[in-house]
């Protein structure tokens, strides 16, 4: 039976629990199952009280996409230690579905900005097979080319002032957009509604310091990947995610059943190809190719296959700027 005593302690130790299931997983340690899907490794809680990063937008350096003209350069220093080695090393993210995402069939990278290196390497070797992968996360790009861990970044990177200040990037190949990913019916219809809601997103990314900025009432949760993101979303451990729509549209090609994208454009993300500041002729090499798939119809096909079925036809690839 019962008791009166007993009912009122089982109560307090039940709201208990309650209360401290918060952000890790609670442990039942007598059956040792989970009461609640864990959170995928390093996933955090931005504190509410750390210090919002300024706009890249406001720091001024000109024409932010402007880059150097191709020259019909072949040769130098850079290219030419590349070519030597016989391989291009690439860094890019494995979660990013439609830009560099493991097939599951063949387990090989694929992807739109796959497709980007392997027409580098065509150009640099006459065979698009010739690169080798790293795996970066986002935060650690800049990081890597500096260190000359790789020799360029392709992995969907937006180019901005801050970023030139530490590193060289080609003529953009892709113009993104912020957005909002939210459940269906979820009632988030834009940025007001982020207040109070919990938004996963990724360190090291514009995303997260536009969100930041934007909606200082959003309790931030950042995880390793977008391809996490959308799992927490899925384990209603976050109510929405923000960043570029292509990225986002690639998670919804994931779950079409329970995620949506919602609210206008946010941002424009023009992606560069990082490359180590100094290297001008690896950066007029890659704007050769680029300027290349614009004009052979090869932008066109890689858009077709990877990314008109989730985002509609395009207005064509973004056209170069050069000051150089
Ligand atoms: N394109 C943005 C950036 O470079 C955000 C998305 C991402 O790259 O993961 O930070």
């Amino acid at each position: 039976m019962i008791t009166r005593r007993t009912f009122v302690l089982t109560a307090a130790a039940l709201l208990t629990a309650a209360c401290a299931s918060t952000t890790t997983a609670p442990r039942d340690e007598s059956t040792g199952s989970y009461t609640q899907p864990p959170l995928p490794a390093n996933a955090t809680l931005v504190p509410t009280n750390s210090p919002i990063p300024p706009a890249a937008a406001e720091q001024d350096c000109g024409d932010v996409t402007a880059s150097l003209s191709p020259n019909g350069t072949t040769q130098g220093q850079a290219i030419n230690a590349i070519r030597a080695r016989g391989r291009l090393l690439v860094g890019l993210d494995p979660g990013s579905n439609l830009f560099s995402f493991r097939d599951p069939i063949s387990g090989t990278l694929q992807g739109f900005d796959v497709d980007i290196a392997g027409e580098i390497a065509r150009d640099l070797f006459g065979d698009p097979q010739r690169v080798e992968y790293r795996i970066l996360g986002q935060a650690e790009r800049e990081r890597a080319l500096q260190q000359h861990a790789v020799d360029v970044v392709i992995e969907t990177m937006t180019i901005n002032c801050e970023r030139k200040r530490q590193v060289a990037f080609s003529a953009p190949y892709f113009m993104a957009h912020q957005r909002i990913l939210a459940a269906k019916n979820s009632g988030i219809n834009g940025l007001a509604d982020l207040a109070g809601k919990r938004v996963c997103m990724v360190q090291g990314t514009t995303s997260l310091d536009f969100i930041r900025r934007a909606q200082p009432k959003a309790e931030i949760l950042t995880a390793p990947t977008w391809a996490d993101c959308l799992v927490i979303l899925q384990q209603r451990q976050a109510e929405a995610a923000s960043t570029d729509n292509a990225i986002l549209a690639g998670l919804v090609a994931q779950d079409p059943y329970y995620t949506e994208l919602v609210g206008p454009d946010l941002t424009d993300e023009p992606y560069g190809v990082g490359i180590p500041q100094g290297e001008d002729d690896m950066v007029r090499f890659v704007n050769g190719t680029l300027a290349r798939i614009r004009a052979d119809g090869t932008w066109n096909r890689l858009y077709t296959h990877w990314l008109q079925p989730v985002l509609g036809p395009s207005s064509g690839p973004p056209q170069p700027e050069y000051d150089g």
